[in-house]
């Protein structure tokens, strides 16, 4: 009896998380939602002179880095970005296109919206934004490339968590099956390419 519990804790402990076994955890903040309007303008998530320039943007880590943070191991889903010039002390993160927002998960330091949008050609896709410290919007929203999503940390509230959160995480992503968890459990270039899409390409075909 005790070796069988002995087996069952240490499979509970080291077992390595993944996608498949974690996804359950985070389907109960995603909501259904269809999007009617078609997002067929794109936009810079920032207040920035520009929100059609690419350089408008500071990114400060890449689509593919390696991260021991959070789970070890695992690969940048997003790039890591900030407006280049910013215009006020609190940072306000912009919906990209027309869309709804299916998804408010995980808590303070890792807070995180994600909106489902519909392409002019039908195709369904998602933008997810993350380390919000102030979210404004709720699950089953209609949004477009002015609605006000969530505002970023300052360097000062980041401080509280260890530092380096006053920055958007911005993934855009093919698939949402994972809940969000796919965020923090890709491990392989398999994984990164079936959900995920190079934000910097991305940006650069559809932000013009
Ligand atoms: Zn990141």
């Amino acid at each position: 009896m005790k070796s069988i519990l002995f087996i069952f804790l240490s499979a509970l402990l080291f077992e390595t998380p993944t996608i498949e076994k974690d996804r359950d955890r985070w389907k109960p903040y995603y909501t259904d939602v269809t999007p009617t309007k078609a997002a067929d303008q794109w936009h810079l998530p920032f207040d920035v002179a520009n929100r059609k320039k690419i350089n408008n943007i500071k990114i400060i880590s890449i689509f593919g880095d390696h991260r021991d943070s959070y789970v070890k191991g695992h690969i940048h889903t997003a790039i890591d970005i900030n407006p280049a010039l910013p215009k006020a002390k609190l940072v306000a993160v912009y919906a990209m296109a027309n869309g709804v927002v299916c998804s408010v998960h995980l808590g303070e330091n890792q807070r995180t919206v994600v909106v489902k949008h519909k392409l002019p050609n039908g195709q369904i896709m998602f933008t997810s934004y993350k380390h919000l410290k102030e979210v404004y919007v709720s699950n089953g929203q209609v949004v477009d490339q002015n609605t006000k999503l969530a505002r970023l940390f300052t360097p000062q509230e980041s401080k509280k968590y260890g530092g380096d959160y006053h920055h958007l995480h911005l993934e855009i992503r093919k698939k949402f099956d994972d809940y969000g968890c796919a965020s923090w459990l890709t491990f392989n270039n398999t994984q990164l390419n079936d959900r995920f899409y190079n934000p910097q390409g991305f940006i650069k075909e559809h932000i013009k």
